[in-house]
């Protein structure tokens, strides 16, 4: 009874601040109530203080960051999440294959998460980017680009990955609607149509055989390095699956609805649909200069429980794992979150 009382609903306007902590660091609490002042300006008027020393900071406030916290502030953990607004999944107009949310709108799967996960008084949100970090000898420190100085016992990167774009023109007003990553979020929308896969190697014949099941019409697009070898030859073959190892030029689309696909050689292919294999990089730089490893796929180093090989960090969605979907980020987002909790729970006890 006492719990429920505690974390009350409250309207998101406030709660994007952590209320307490703003109360007592600010004589501007009470005109802040009035305009939603933004965090920036909060996180800017404090520098390093008590008042800047949380349990743990997560960066990263989007599906797995969230998870986290949500974890941890119903641990009564003092959490702060630091997010910059850059998901990557907000080209795409709808998610698909995530139980109870399915085909909803990417950001108001993150709005729903972010209003739960603030009822948590405990947790503040800050609408920032994370730029540095440095280890202390008990814990971390976390600069923004503002220059303000963040301090925590534990850290949970949730930053996910950055796809890299290739240089066609028109690919990026496609990414996400009809250029689409992966058959699990997007396939079955385009079940039956015209399909290519931009893929060349091991990849492409992955993707093909994932596809396959969706659409018999399916073409690789291997841009002058297919690399197949014999066998993948053969299974392609048996599959009447042809392959265009040929560049792509450009894309003609009509608002990110693919149309033709133009090769520097001047033929033009119509598909409704295209898969693409992107390369990526992390999106923030900050994990490995705190001495996290990165795996030869370029994701961040985990153990079973999201443990970096760094102590005290951990990692969580995309930023560490191949399976790269909204329900795996919650997922290893509660896991960091547990273990992180767990972590603190046996320092204290
Ligand atoms: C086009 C596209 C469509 C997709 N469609 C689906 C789908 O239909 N279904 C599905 O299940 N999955 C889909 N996915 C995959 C899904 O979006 C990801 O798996 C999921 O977003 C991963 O969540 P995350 O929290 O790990 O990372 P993200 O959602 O990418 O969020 C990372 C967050 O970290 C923040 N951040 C990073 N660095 C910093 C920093 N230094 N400081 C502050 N903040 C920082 C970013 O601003 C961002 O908000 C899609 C992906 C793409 C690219």
């Amino acid at each position: 009874m006492q719990q429920r009382k505690k974390y009350r609903r409250k309207p998101p306007m406030n709660k994007n601040i952590n209320r307490n902590t703003f109360i007592k660091i600010s004589s501007l609490a009470i005109a802040a109530m009035a305009v939603p002042l933004s965090l920036k300006t909060f996180a800017t008027m404090h520098t390093t203080t008590e008042k800047n020393q949380f349990d743990v900071i997560i960066i990263g406030g989007s599906y797995a960051g969230l998870s986290a916290a949500m974890a941890l502030g119903r641990s009564l953990r003092k959490v702060l999440v630091i997010d910059h607004g850059q998901a990557c999944n907000r080209y795409t107009p709808h998610s698909h294959n995530f139980i109870t949310h399915d085909g909803a709108e990417p950001a108001a799967i993150a709005q729903k998460a972010r209003a739960e996960v603030l009822q948590y008084d405990t947790v503040t949100f800050l609408e920032a980017e994370a730029v540095s970090a440095r280890a202390l000898e008990r814990g971390f420190e976390i600069g923004t680009r503002e220059g303000t100085w963040l301090s925590a016992k534990k850290l949970i990167f949730a930053t996910g990955i950055k796809d890299i774009f290739p240089d066609p023109e028109g690919f990026e007003a496609c990414w996400g609607k009809t250029i689409i990553h992966c058959p699990y979020c997007h396939g079955y929308e385009f079940r039956g149509k015209k399909t290519a896969i931009w893929a060349d190697g091991d990849r492409a014949l992955h993707l093909a055989g994932l596809v396959h099941n969706l659409s018999k019409d399916i073409s690789i697009i291997s841009q002058n390095k297919a690399g197949f070898k014999q066998e993948q030859l053969e299974k392609l073959q048996q599959h009447r699956i042809p392959f265009m190892d040929k560049t792509v030029k450009s894309i003609i689309h009509e608002n990110g609805s693919v149309r033709k696909l133009v090769f520097e050689d001047g033929h033009e292919e119509h598909f409704d649909a295209v898969y693409a294999a992107l390369p990526f990089r992390q999106q923030s730089a900050v994990p490995e200069a705190l001495g996290c490893e990165l795996t030869e796929s370029g994701h961040i180093k985990v153990d079973a429980f999201q443990k970096t090989a760094v102590p005290g960090i951990y990692a969580c969605g995309d930023n560490s794992s191949m399976m790269r979907s909204v329900a795996n980020a919650v997922y290893t987002g509660n896991l960091s979150g547990a273990m992180v909790n767990h972590e603190l729970s046996q320092e204290s006890f």
